[in-house]
């Protein structure tokens, strides 16, 4: 049988009902989509923009495509027609050039803020603080091209799972700070995207409902 389509059942058949699976296919050609999209899956997750145009473009218009890599803003107008959800909006430049390419494009773009608690310096995100500070400066009256649906994170690329604990933790507890803020779009403020491959039974267990998945789906990626 097709590995790729038992992976996503056998993934599924275990998530909690409220948890998003986002299947990660950066890298991956259109036939491993396809055959993820036959055993039912519609969200897809891509980390270049002109891949994502492309993938989005000549598959099925029924197929949901996030955004998940560091996106450079000079290629924010390749990703917005495309983007159900930009998960990876990782500065103000970038969530102000968002913004100001969904109003030119007559659309209101969701997105996640990123936020960067792992150890390694290379990560992207706001820190905590930085982005309670963004929000608390109403950055959000001055971006009506963006509606901030929630937070997406990463754990420490580290061995030891108490550590990525303590990471997801540090995440959900963003959220939920930011979650009790007066902000103009709390209503819609209800996704927390974290726990990938190696580590999302441990991330829905921190408090994720959206994980992002590639490796155990699709198998290991060729750079
Ligand atoms: C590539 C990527 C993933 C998927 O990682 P796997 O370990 O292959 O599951 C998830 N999130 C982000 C942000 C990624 O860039």
């Amino acid at each position: 049988m097709n590995r790729i389509r038992e992976r996503i059942k056998e993934i599924k058949s275990t998530l909690p009902g409220d948890v998003t699976l986002v299947a990660v296919s950066k890298f991956h050609p259109a036939e491993a989509i396809m055959q993820a999209y036959e055993a039912g899956q519609r969200v897809f997750g891509e980390s270049r923009a002109t891949e994502l145009a492309e993938k989005a473009a000549s598959l099925p218009d029924d197929i949901t495509w996030h955004f998940i890599g560091h996106l450079q803003t000079n290629k924010v107008r390749l990703v917005v027609p495309h983007a159900s959800l930009i998960q990876s909006v990782d500065s103000e430049r970038l969530l102000r050039c968002i913004d100001a390419e969904s109003r030119r494009a007559g659309k209101v773009t969701d997105v996640l803020l990123q936020v960067h608690v792992a150890m390694e310096e290379t990560k992207y995100g706001f820190l905590p603080d930085e982005l309670i500070n963004l929000l608390d400066n109403g950055i959000l009256e001055e971006t009506p091209g963006v509606r901030v649906r929630g937070i997406m994170g990463m754990a420490s690329n580290v061995d030891d799972d108490a550590r990525i604990a303590a990471d997801f933790k540090s995440i959900r507890a963003t959220f939920d700070r930011i979650k009790s803020m007066s902000l103009p779009q709390a209503m819609d403020f209800n996704i927390v995207s974290m726990g990938m491959s190696d580590d999302y039974r441990l991330a829905i267990d921190c408090g994720s409902n959206m994980i992002r998945i590639g490796t155990t789906i699709f198998g290991a990626r060729e750079y």
